[in-house]
Parts: structure tokens; sequence; C-alpha cells
């Protein structure tokens, strides 16, 4: 790509001027934006969508071009059950002349072809290359749709068709619909960035090596601007995934300088082929959409206010269970065992305590609409009250009750007291107002960490 420098002193002459201008517009008339979207290349025996996406621009980087802006990460609905893990999708943008657009496809899609796990019948790639410098309402409607309900592939193939984008399937292609919704998230309203390090394939499948204590360092230094570094709890390492597929580690932050910053402390003790940061939905809570109990739906993530109706209790397998309802209707709220400690929380509440609760609704016909709990605050926590017996008048000892209001009686002075006799206290709560979240390793990828709210 030719970019001339013009020497502006001394000024040009208005016909000069003229002639620069015009330079300018036929180069910029000639660079066309294409923005492109992939998913669904892996499988849970390997690869990644992130590590697809990564080579892909690697692979055009040689070829000279350069990317727009930081390449997406988008994390999809997290309740879909055909995902194969984290459910997410790539979406990067580059600019080229008209005669180029060619070359990136193939080099795209060849790099699909070479790295998807097409063997594996649940893999099933999309790409879709979008030409044009606006994304449009429709578009990211489209994406809204797909990061907090389901869409079809008839629904992303009817779309992709309107706006004139061109659409790739390998196989069912299902992956179109992840594709386009990563094009169409323009993260307008909040955004994260990880930074990805990916194995050299010799390492991929074995234990991953990284040097502990320089993960503890990377925390202590950059937290909060990085963030889900470790566990506060057990001290168990996050950045590092515990699957077959090709990442070594990834740090979530805030900016692209606080993730490469922290990277720098991190001792990996395998190589590195590649590093990558995207720009992400991750922690950003977009999944989630308020409702009353009457609206809320399988497949959705959702915010309900309300009043606890049962007191939590605890089902064989470790999960705690209590019930939540608003005017509209009555809903399980479900802390699975694997948040641990935000259990023992869950278990401090009582009926009538007034919460908000955020979390997911998996699709499970046989079981009640039940809120998998990632965040709850307590507005308002009800008063608690116990009834202690009277003492005796003569010996002080405490008088025990002679049945539903019949009154006390001393066991040893045989001395009696009326019922009404008892006090009624009022009990200090364990919980008070406040947000209370999963810990990092059951923490949702869309989840949006406390520390971020309180940060801002
Ligand atoms: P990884 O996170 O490791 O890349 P994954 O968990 O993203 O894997 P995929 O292999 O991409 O899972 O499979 C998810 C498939 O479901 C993709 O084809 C994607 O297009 C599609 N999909 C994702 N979200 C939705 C949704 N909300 N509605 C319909 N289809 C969806």
């Amino acid at each position: 790509m030719a970019i001339r420098f013009y020497v502006l002193y001394p000024l040009p002459s208005s016909k000069e001027k003229m002639s620069i201008l015009g330079e300018v517009v036929s180069y910029v008339e000639k660079m066309v934006l294409l923005h492109i979207g992939i998913d669904d290349t892996d499988s849970r025996q390997g690869m990644c969508t992130t590590y697809v996406g990564a080579v892909a621009i690697r692979r055009l980087e040689q070829m000279g071009f350069k990317l727009r802006g930081y390449p997406k990460l988008i994390r999809l609905n997290p309740n879909w059950k055909m995902k194969t893990r984290g459910n997410c999708a790539i979406a990067f943008t580059t600019s080229a002349k008209k005669e180029q657009i060619p070359i990136i496809k193939e080099i795209v899609l060849k790099t699909v072809a070479e790295l998807a796990e097409l063997h594996v019948e649940t893999t099933n790639p999309g790409v879709i290359f979008y030409q044009g410098s606006r994304i449009t309402e429709e578009m990211k409607a489209f994406s809204k749709k797909v990061v907090q309900d389901i869409a079809t592939i008839e629904e992303a193939e009817a779309l992709a068709k309107k706006v004139g984008a061109e659409v790739h399937k390998f196989k069912l292609g299902r992956g179109i619909v992840g594709a386009l919704a990563a094009i169409g998230n323009t993260l307008e309203n909040d955004w994260t960035f990880e930074l990805i390090a990916y194995r050299t394939p010799e390492n991929r499948g074995k234990p991953r090596r990284i040097d502990r204590s320089s993960v503890e360092e990377m925390n202590r230094k950059t937290y909060p601007s990085t963030f889900d570094n470790l566990d506060p709890a057990t001290g168990e390492i996050r950045i590092t995934p515990h699957t077959p597929c090709p990442i070594l580690y990834g740090i979530r932050g805030e900016t692209p300088q606080a993730v490469k910053k922290a990277s720098e402390t991190v001792k990996a003790l395998e190589p590195i082929e590649q590093t990558i940061i995207y720009k992400t939905n991750q922690g950003t809570d977009e999944h989630l959409r308020k409702v009353k109990i009457a609206e809320a739906k399988p497949n959705w993530s959702v915010i309900v206010e309300g009043t606890v109706s049962k007191a939590p209790h605890t089902i064989p397998g470790g999960h705690v269970i209590f019930r939540l309802k608003d005017e509209t209707g009555e809903i399980d709220c479900a802390a699975y065992e694997p948040t641990r400690q935000f259990r023992d929380i869950i278990r401090k509440l009582i009926a009538r305590d007034r919460l908000r609760v955020y979390g997911g609704i998996k699709e499970k016909p046989e079981l009640p609409l039940t809120i998998n709990l990632e965040k709850v605050e307590v507005l308002e926590a009800a008063p608690l009250f116990r009834k202690e017996n009277p003492r005796c008048q003569r010996c002080g000892k405490r008088m025990k009750s002679e049945g539903k209001n019949k009154g006390y009686s001393c066991k040893r002075c045989k001395t009696k007291l009326p019922a009404g006799s008892e006090k009624i206290i009022r009990v200090k709560r364990s919980i008070g107002a406040g947000k209370f979240e999963v810990p990092p390793r059951a923490r949702r990828h869309l989840a949006k960490p406390l520390i971020r709210e309180i940060v801002g």
C-alpha cells in the first residue's frame, strides 16, 4: 500500500491542494473495509476459535494487511446447549484495495479449513465476510439476540443476504450465527481486553507449564486493572484453561496496556507460539436482561428483583436452592456446588429478604425454571426475631414451654407463668445489604466481576 507524503511547506497553491485532495479521495475510494467473522471451529478434543482467528490475522499481517482496531472476541449466550465450551466467536476488520479482497478471503477460508476440527460431527464452522463501513442497527440487534437469546442458521443467512454479507458454511455451517453476531457487536457500552498466549503444537494436550509465583506477582502488581487471575479463596491460578485447547494462558483486563504489562511478569516455562490481544464483551454482563419472574424463559440470563419466599435448603450434590417471588410469580434460584463459598452466603438468606438476583436459566424441561445464580444483591435483609422463654422468678432458671399458648413452668420450683411472658428478641443477621458474587472459578465469561463495578 503506497501512501505518498507531501511537504506542506511552503504551503501548496489551491491547484496543488485540489490535486492532493484528489489523490487522497481516490486512495480512500479504492480502499474497502472488510469485516470478517469466524465461529464453530473447535471441539471438546481441541482447537479454539480465538486461535484460528489469531493464525488468520498473523497470516494476513505477514502479507501486509493491517487490522483496523483490535480483533473482537465475542462471548455468546452462555445457556446455549450446542456450545462446545465458552461459546465464543471472533471478528476482525481489515482494509484493502478492492482487488486484494479475494486474497484476504482465500487466506481466511484456507486457515479455517486447515485448523477447524472438521472431522468432529458437532464442529460446523461458519465464516462471514461483510464489506461496508456501517454495522447496521439490524446487525447489532441480531448480535444482541445471539448473546441474550437463541437465533437460527436461517435467520443469520437471511440477515447476511439483506446486508450483502458473504456466507461460507463448512458442513452444517452453524458457525455463521456466531460469526455474524461477532461482526455485529460493536462493543459500544462496555468492553474489556484479553491477552491470549498460545502453546506450540508439541505441547498441546500436555500439562501447562507456567511459573505460579510469577502469576501471583502479576496479580499483585496489576489487579484490578487485570482481574480473575487467581481464585482468592483457593489460590488457584485462573489464567490457564483446563482443556486440551492451544491456549497457554489468557489475561483479562481493562486496557490493552494493562494486559500487555501483566503478561511481561508472567513466566511461561514452555515456548509461546504467538500472542494476541482481543477486545471483548467478557466481564460486561451483556447477557443479562431485567425481567419480571413471569417473563423469565429458558436460555435467557436475567436480573430479577423479588422477595425470598422459601428459605435456602441444600439438596443432594451440595447445591443450595431458595425460592424468590415478585408480583408476577415465583422462581427457584440455585447456588450450585461449584460456586463453593458463595453457597455459604446464600445459606444466610431467610424468607422475606429483598433481593436482586443475576443469573442464567438453562433449558431443563424436567425441572422447574431455575436461575443459576451469578450474583446476588441483598436490597434489604428482613428483621429476624427469636422467642426467649421467661426465667423462673424464684430460681432464675429458664422455664420450659407447656405447649402452644399453655404458658411456662419451672421444672424445679413448679412455678408457672402464663403465655405471653416470653421475650421477643431481635437477632443480629449475619448478612446485610450488599452485593455478593460467585468466585472466579465458577464465573461465567460474560459475568461482570464486582471489582469492575467498584473501580468503575
Ligand atoms: P469455544 O468457546 O471453545 O470457541 P464454543 O463454546 O464457542 O467453543 P462452538 O463450537 O462455537 O462453541 O459452538 C457453538 C455454535 O452455536 C456455533 O455454531 C454458534 O454459531 C452457535 N451459537 C452460539 N450461540 C448461539 C445462539 N445464541 N443461538 C444460536 N446459535 C448459537
